[in-house]
């Protein structure tokens, strides 16, 4: 790599291991601090610490440290003076180190005492579009060496190491850049040193020279790269093209027997003569040929006359009042502008405030811009909406699809995986939440307001809790009016101070982004109220959301989105096929072909290939569980948490148990985690021991994972469990939707509950036991719901029907653990 002078070369990078997260219950187990000098390292300090209390198994299993050896380690106080020579007065840098400085400075007296360079939130100015900044993975992108991650030692040279790549980064920055990022974050931010070099060190050797390290980029990459030949394509069943065509003259659902990836065979489609627009999921498409665009929404790409602005606010110390979470993320896009090829907001993370600000950032005034624009011949979406133009296919988001730009000139739009397209559609009307309005409006100190609103939300509470009456009573009405008067008086005061606020200078054809947050804000909430007030108002309903959330949300009546949107689609394309694997199901089952919005014409099978026969010995095994008689809510999570200790001591396996609720899960794991775990099985439980990343655990062997359903295990991923249990059957949320949708189907003699509510939940069940068998082979899934058993409830039956195809067995709890170990070891 080319020698560039960097601002700070000589450093203690320093980890510590610790017991658990909180400095004042928890306690070191391993400190170690690594010396750079001219950016390598060339002395190391480490050792293990007897933390003087019990260290949990999950540590011990995440570090890989022996007991044994922390049992005969020095205690943290006799250390420290060691520590304190060894790293003298350089500056320290870290991995996040305010966690490892928050549990030194309590047994170093004065620690740090030295500037501390944080690598996390330098790496996420310098190096913007990584799916990840966790070490591990930071580590892996820069191509730095990190053989034994979560051991202190490795770790601290790791950083130190990825500290100097980003020095170098950073001095090849241009020099414009590195003042606008000065600018934003301001003289006294920690880091400001090493951005302050005076000349820019030549040599644009990026890290990022293709810009494939941004996702959609290499995504893109990928798609460009695959020829027709490639075997991937072959993987398409061509031969099933004619008869898609073909169907493709009216508006259907099409489903196809071996459920291959929808994208994939949507993306055939791309040989249709004529421009073809693709909504679906654009990360999944494989082996599309060339003459694709991908195209986003306008708010999805970055505004270059925005951006430069925002960097004079900053420059005019405008921007000094926003947090530094703010400030980290506009300086990553004063770096990430000057590399990205798309100008998509996907490339980069959007974390904390990185969601309104993106909005701010983003194209969203778009068309009306582009004739006081300087930047609109390099302007993203401009560029975008012209490739489309020549495009053979256009890739969009689900979400893009009812909404696309006359100018996309294409005649047939395929919606892949589309089962959740009504569902889509909805989070596209307006809809008020209440809780959001009364936040929005206290931030702009609008107290009469607030006040009102906080009456609302009791009073919708009530509507709810009654359940007499959905539609809201006329007084909610005329209170959402006044509300929306006040708003509409607020907003031309607030646009004059900001106006005033920012200086006479500006002739933007926008009001000054970032810093009319609010003003965004009061006309979102706006429009939302015009749009909830529109019509007559026995439209407007107040809608519940999922389980135990009981705020009011307001919102205008639509019953049936699915086929609102199916008719937005066909206003504006000639032909629409919406691609789903429910579809088969769908010519079966009335309540679930409602919920979708289809008529039985509507619905399309292709029979192009036949269906492989499962044979008996292969697949999935569905075990469930019979106890012989009804339980209580505390007998059957007792049951559960008994069951689950046997099955991972008898098996040693990687054991998944999805629990119906968060509560569900802090409770079995209070009930298990401490007799397994001095089995040797560690316990991670989701919202206890982090969020989805638990989920990483199960590629350790023997551990258990207790995690909420709808946790998202993909094709292919290596973190699959092969036991997998449920102790409870999840349904749908109940909200005004669903239960209107029974309604009309108990209305034609059916059971509603079951077609719309169970026999979704079913068919995930199947599409999840699919998944796990692709990844693990043969895998077990036990069934410990007492519903599910013959005679016990109405629903079971026809719920375990859908599993007729599937290996089942119905046993009692010691006879269900054996024949699953028996079953998942003969893979
Ligand atoms: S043309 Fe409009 S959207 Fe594009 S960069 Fe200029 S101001 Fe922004």
């Amino acid at each position: 790599m080319e020698a560039v002078a960097i601002a700070v070369p000589d450093y203690i990078a320093f980890d510590v291991e610790t017991t658990g997260f909180s400095p004042e219950e928890d306690r070191i187990i391993e400190a170690a601090f690594v010396r750079f000098e001219n950016g390598r390292p060339v002395a190391r300090w480490s050792s293990l610490v007897h933390p003087g209390r019990e260290v949990g198994l999950k540590i011990l299993r995440l570090t890989g440290i022996d007991l044994n050896e922390l049992v005969k380690s020095p205690d943290m106080e006799s250390i420290c003076g060691e520590i304190e020579k060894f790293r003298g007065r350089l500056p320290l840098v870290g991995h996040n180190p305010g966690f490892d400085v928050s549990f030194l400075s309590r047994v170093i007296q004065g620690f740090p005492g030295v500037p501390v360079y944080d690598t996390l939130e330098l790496a996420r100015i310098v190096c913007p579009g990584l799916k990840s900044y966790k070490l591990g993975d930071l580590a892996g992108e820069l191509d730095i060496p990190l053989c034994d991650a979560h051991r202190a030692c490795d770790d601290a040279e790791a950083t130190g190491r990825i500290f100097e790549v980003i020095q170098r980064e950073i001095a090849r920055l241009p020099e414009d850049v590195r003042k606008n990022i000065i600018s934003i974050m301001g003289e006294e931010w920690a880091s400001a040193c090493l951005f302050q070099a005076e000349e820019s060190f030549g040599h644009q050797l990026s890290l990022f020279i293709d810009g494939s390290s941004y996702g959609l980029s290499a995504a893109r990459a990928e798609i460009l790269q695959v020829s027709p030949d490639d075997s991937q394509v072959e993987k398409v069943p061509l031969e099933w093209l004619p008869d898609m065509l073909e169907a493709l003259k009216g508006h259907i659902f099409v489903d196809y027997p071996e459920r291959l990836d929808y994208a994939n065979v949507a993306a055939s489609l791309a040989s249709y003569p004529g421009t073809v627009v693709l909504a679906g999921d654009v990360e999944t498409l494989p082996g599309v040929g060339s003459g694709v665009c991908l195209l986003a929404a306008p708010h999805d790409y970055l505004c270059l006359l925005k951006a430069s602005v925002i960097e004079k606010f900053a420059r005019a110390g405008l921007l000094e009042h926003l947090d530094a979470d703010a400030k980290r993320f506009l300086s990553a896009i004063t770096v990430w502008k000057t590399r990205t090829q798309d100008g998509l907001f996907r490339e980069i993370q959007l974390v904390g405030k990185g969601h309104a600000l993106s909005r701010e950032l983003s194209c969203s005034d778009f068309p009306d811009c582009q004739e006081h624009c300087a930047y609109s011949g390099r302007c993203f979406y401009l560029r975008a909406l012209n490739t489309a133009a020549d495009s053979r296919m256009i890739v969009t988001p689900k979400i893009n699809c009812f909404d696309l730009p006359l100018e996309v000139n294409a005649s047939a739009c395929i919606v892949s995986g589309s089962d959740d397209l009504g569902t889509i559609w909805e989070r596209n009307r307006p809809r008020l939440n209440l809780v959001r309005l009364r936040e929005a409006l206290e931030a702009l100190r609008c107290s009469h307001c607030v006040e009102l609103v906080e009456r609302l939300i009791y009073k919708s509470l009530d509507v709810l809790g009654s359940k007499s009456d959905m539609v809201v009573p006329d007084d909610i009405v005329q209170t959402l009016s006044f509300v929306q008067q006040e708003i509409q008086l607020a907003i031309p005061d607030l646009r004059q101070q900001l106006r005033d606020s920012a200086g006479a200078s500006w002739q933007l054809p926008f009001d000054p982004p970032v810093l009319g947050m609010n003003l965004r804000s009061l006309e979102y909430w706006m429009e939302q109220l015009q749009g909830v007030l529109m019509e007559d108002d026995t439209s407007i309903r107040l809608l519940e959301k999922g389980y135990g959330d009981s705020r009011g949300i307001i919102a205008r009546k639509a019953l049936w989105p699915a086929i609102e949107a199916k008719h937005a689609l066909a206003r504006r394309f000639e032909k629409v096929v919406l691609v789903s694997p429910n579809a088969g199901s769908m010519s079966q089952f009335e309540g679930l072909r409602r919920l979708h919005g289809l008529e039985p014409e509507d619905l399309v099978r292709f029979e192009g290939q036949e269906t492989p026969k499962r044979e008996a010995d292969s697949g999935p095994l569905l075990v469930s569980i019979d106890k012989g008689h009804r339980m209580s809510y505390s007998e059957h999570l007792e049951l559960t948490g008994e069951f689950l200790q046997r099955l991972a001591m008898e098996s040693r396996e990687n054991v998944l148990c999805l629990c119906p609720s968060y509560s569900y899960i802090r409770n079995l794991n209070s009930c298990i985690s401490d007799s397994l775990e001095s089995e040797g099985i560690a316990v991670f439980a989701q919202g206890i021991d982090g969020g989805t990343r638990v989920l990483e655990h199960l590629a350790e062997p023997g551990t258990m994972v207790l995690a909420r359903f709808g946790v998202d295990i993909k094709g292919n991923s290596p973190v699959c469990p092969r036991i997998l249990v449920i102790p409870r059957i999840p349904f749908m949320p109940p909200n005004t939707m669903t239960d209107l949708r029974q309604r009309e189907i108990w209305d034609l003699g059916k059971n509603g509950f079951i077609e719309v509510s169970v026999l979704p939940v079913a068919f995930a069940l199947r599409g999840y036991m699919e998944t796990l068998s692709r990844n693990a082979g043969k895998i077990a899934v036990i069934l410990l719901d007492p519903k599910l058993l013959p005679g016990q409830s109405a629903w079971g039956k026809d719920f375990m029907d859908q599993f007729h195809d599937v290996n089942a067995i119905l046993c009692p709890p010691h006879t269900g653990i054996a024949q699953a170990v028996k079953w998942v070891s003969f893979g």
